[in-house]
């Protein structure tokens, strides 16, 4: 039986229960007596130091000990005038213990039968574990470091319950111990954690031992074999928890994810309610339907007029895209079947708008890939036109002089092309990836952004934000602390062109570029080359091929951005999500696994040629030094073929992409018949986890940090090494800078990525060692879950 009783004082007699019910769960064989004193006599909220002196006694009745928990205030007064009242011969002792975690480390440590300075001691330390996994500087800890003779006992057992040494197997561990005449300490090896006694549950807990971790157990004592075998036996059954591997990325529920960096807060502004499905009754009376059906037309007219003018301030790039928005809002002949509808029928007009859109929109999407781009702007209209009906403000943008944080639901093509960085501070969405339309347009913007951010749209009374684009984290109405400490965060200095760990490892930091603008802001942020220049964004709003002479002047202005350094030339990806209107392929039903990347070169050969050909000359033209890879590489065969081609042209510096799970498996094969290999880790991401990069609810699995990906990036890695050849990477993973230090330590040879990223990055590399970069790296390829990998990644950075 308990040595130790215990008086719980609180303001609240629910609370104080609530309490109780909680640590007597952790106890159900032999919990300690446990009384509450709590709410005045009347049934109010407050403490009654009568009450309190009541329940001292009653727990005392047995001969216990008697240790009080107090919530706050007037509690800590009531019982100190308790104990007054309370019969001095009883051994009773106030704590200052926290109340919820110190009450359940005292009702456990009671229960295993501990004294009353054991129980105190034990519920005094009770913070420690969540102040360790916080990482908040501690209190020294004082409890009593395990004085084990050097005939101690030792025993490794492994956690294989899956959440590993919570309070519950912490309890467990505490009264197999404490019903032995045994001391016993134990040491975290997975963590090369210190040696904790294990003289109550919050000791056990600081260990922070979590599934698949290995604890080392000494004991020594009269009992100390027996003890060990208890112990043993409670690991080996995982404390009667389910021993299977921790819920991971369970892709419909994601967290919110910072796909491009920066801390930025202001005033929210909501995307409009996306428009919905309009009623198809009252239908109209005769007389009301002509009026209605004359209405359709203007609207439509409206609503493209309102594009066209979004289109003369948009850049290049979105004019199109608006201009086409404006014609298919104007289509005649789903203008028409909608007119028909109002007169035939009396539909409402709105609803006929609705109704007539609805099939080509589905058609479109139904063929997947670009065209199915093309059913989403359809839609995008059609709310417009439906909004114009029905007198409400277009969906899209809403209109701001004052910079703010942009909240949606997601963001339309139309709408993502109109955004202002002056203006727009930060960007939060509820859908999309890391690699989606969102994303990457933010980062190019510079915009910090948080997406699949689910239920922020809806968040009451929110209506400033901060966000960090980095870690996700979302903080509604911002303290005027938080915000001050945002205004004098300090920047991150800029690279200064020399990327290298802090001993001294290079690694080369390279900038991706798709354009002459981008390789002008890549070497003003002083990288030093260019890792990956994706041709294809110089051409995508071309219809017919651009000739060799074009091609040049597009390649030479990228080449001359890096006079004598080295620039990587990708050779056209197109296909899948990034089509050109030059490269026909056949409809797919799977663009992502059809014909993309160099195997459009099975299509169109001499497509392939003429741009190496284009290739070649601007390279003689410039002084960059210039090297062409090729991307979507899955055999060695294609490989060899791609080499010999561009070798036929005269390059000499001649690589693949690794974009497939079966090309980072071949990688030694690979670079038998290539001079460097490049990382594609968004494609490699995608393929290996066999999820779509431009789907939101998938972002958990679209993550570089999978251990299975980290795998692949490994063994190219390796194979790099031993053939002495480089081995870059050009997917975001080398733009986060945690994970670019993981790759630094796998043996990436250069990293590159947008030119915004290069100074953070480069200032983590420069504050560890090499050695650090590749502990980390063995910790997250080993980890089980990317959660895990991005853990141990940073524990062994720290
Ligand atoms: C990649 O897949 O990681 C890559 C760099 O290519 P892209 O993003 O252009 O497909
Ligand atoms: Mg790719």
């Amino acid at each position: 039986m308990s040595s130790v009783g215990i008086v719980v004082v609180s303001h609240s007699p629910v609370l104080a229960q609530a309490a109780v019910d909680l640590a007597l769960e952790m106890v159900p064989a032999d919990p300690p007596r446990v009384v509450v004193a709590a709410g005045t006599a009347d049934g109010g909220t407050g403490t009654d130091a009568v009450r309190v002196a009541d329940a001292i006694t009653e727990v005392a009745e047995n001969g216990t000990d008697v240790l009080v928990f107090m919530d706050l205030g007037s509690a800590v007064l009531s019982a100190e005038m308790a104990l007054e009242f309370a019969d001095p011969d009883i051994n009773v002792r106030l704590t200052s213990a926290p109340f919820v975690e110190g009450l359940l480390a005292a009702v456990v440590s009671a229960g295993a039968g501990a004294t009353l300075d054991e129980v105190e001691r034990e519920a005094s330390g009770a913070l420690a574990a969540k102040r360790s996994h916080l990482e908040t500087p501690d209190a020294p800890d004082d409890r009593p470091q395990a004085p084990l003779a050097d005939a101690a006992q030792h025993l490794d057992v492994a956690i294989v319950n899956t959440d590993g040494l919570h309070a519950r197997p912490a309890a467990q561990i505490v009264a197999a111990i404490g019903a032995r005449d045994a001391w016993v300490t134990a040491q975290n090896l997975t963590q090369a954690g210190t040696t904790v006694a294990l003289t109550g549950p919050t000791a056990v807990l600081t260990m922070g031992g979590r599934r698949g971790e290995v604890i080392r157990l000494s004991a020594d004592g009269p009992d100390a074999a027996a003890v060990l075998a208890d112990l043993e036996a409670l690991f080996a059954d995982g404390f009667g928890e389910p021993t299977g591997p921790a819920a991971v990325s369970v892709p419909v529920v994601s967290q919110p994810i910072g796909v491009s960096p920066g801390r930025a807060a202001g005033p929210v502004l909501r995307m409009p309610e996306p428009v919905e499905e309009p009623a198809a009754t009252p239908r109209l009376e005769s007389a009301e339907r002509a009026a209605a059906a004359a209405a359709i037309p203007v609207a439509a007219e409206a609503v493209a007029a309102e594009l066209r003018r979004r289109a003369g301030l948009a850049a290049a790039d979105a004019r199109g895209i608006l201009e086409a928005g404006a014609q298919l809002a104007t289509d005649p002949g789903i203008i028409a079947d909608a007119q028909r509808a109002v007169a035939d029928s009396g539909v409402p007009a709105a609803r006929a708008v609705w109704d007539a859109f609805g099939e080509p929109i589905e058609g479109l999407r139904a063929r997947g890939g670009r065209i199915a781009e093309r059913g989403s702007d359809l839609a995008d209209a059609r709310a417009r036109i439906v909004a114009a009906l029905e007198d409400r403000p277009f969906p899209g943008l809403p209109g701001s002089d004052k910079p703010y944080v942009l909240l949606a639901r997601d963001l339309a093509p139309a709408d993502t092309a109109l955004l202002d960085p002056a203006k727009c501070l930060a960007l939060v969405t509820e859908e999309g990836g890391p690699t989606s339309h969102t994303a990457i347009l933010a980062r190019a913007l510079g915009i910090p952004a948080v997406v699949a951010a689910r239920g922020a749209w809806a968040e009451p009374g929110g209506t400033a934000l901060l966000v960090d684009g980095t870690t996700g984290e979302l903080t509604w109405n911002p303290s005027e602390a938080l915000l001050e400490d945002l205004a004098n965060t300090v920047q991150t200095a800029a690279f200064n062109g020399r990327g290298a760990t802090a001993d001294g490892h290079p690694i080369a930091l390279l900038a991706n570029v798709g354009s002459e603008g981008d390789a002008r802001a890549g070497a003003a942020a002083n990288a030093e080359g260019v890792g990956l220049f994706r041709t294809e964004f110089c051409f995508l709003d071309r219809d017919d091929e651009p000739s060799v002479e074009e091609q040049i002047a597009a390649y030479r202005g990228v080449l001359a951005a890096f006079p004598g350094k080295k620039v990587v030339v990708r050779t056209l990806d197109a296909g899948s999500d990034k089509p050109l209107g030059f490269v026909a392929t056949e409809p797919e039903g799977n663009p992502a696994l059809g014909v993309r990347g160099y195997r459009t070169a099975a299509v169109h050969a001499d497509l392939l040629d003429r741009q190496l050909q284009a290739i070649a000359r601007a390279a003689k033209l410039e002084s960059a030094h210039v090297a062409v890879m090729a991307p979507m590489i899955a055999t060695v065969d294609e490989a060899a073929a791609f080499a010999a081609q561009a070798r036929g042209h005269g390059l000499t510096d001649v690589g693949v992409m690794i974009e497939t799970p079966a090309a980072a498996l071949l990688s030694a094969h690979l670079l038998a018949v290539v001079d460097f290999v490049s990382l594609g880790t968004n494609d490699l991401t995608q393929y290996t986890m066999a999820a779509d990069r431009l789907l939101g609810s998938l972002a958990p699995l679209n993550d570089p940090w999978q251990p299975a990906v980290l795998q692949l990036v490994a063994r190219a890695a390796e194979a790099g090494r031993a053939a002495g050849k480089p081995v870059g990477v050009c997917g975001e993973a080398a733009a986060d800078p945690l994970l670019a230090a993981v790759l630094t330590g796998l043996g990436a040879t250069s990293l590159s990525m947008a030119p915004r990223a290069l100074p953070a990055v480069a200032e983590l590399l420069a504050g560890v060692s090499e050695a650090q970069c590749r502990q980390a790296a063995l910790a997250a390829t080993a980890a089980v879950n990317a959660a895990e990998a991005r853990a141990s990644a940073r524990e062994a950075l720290h």
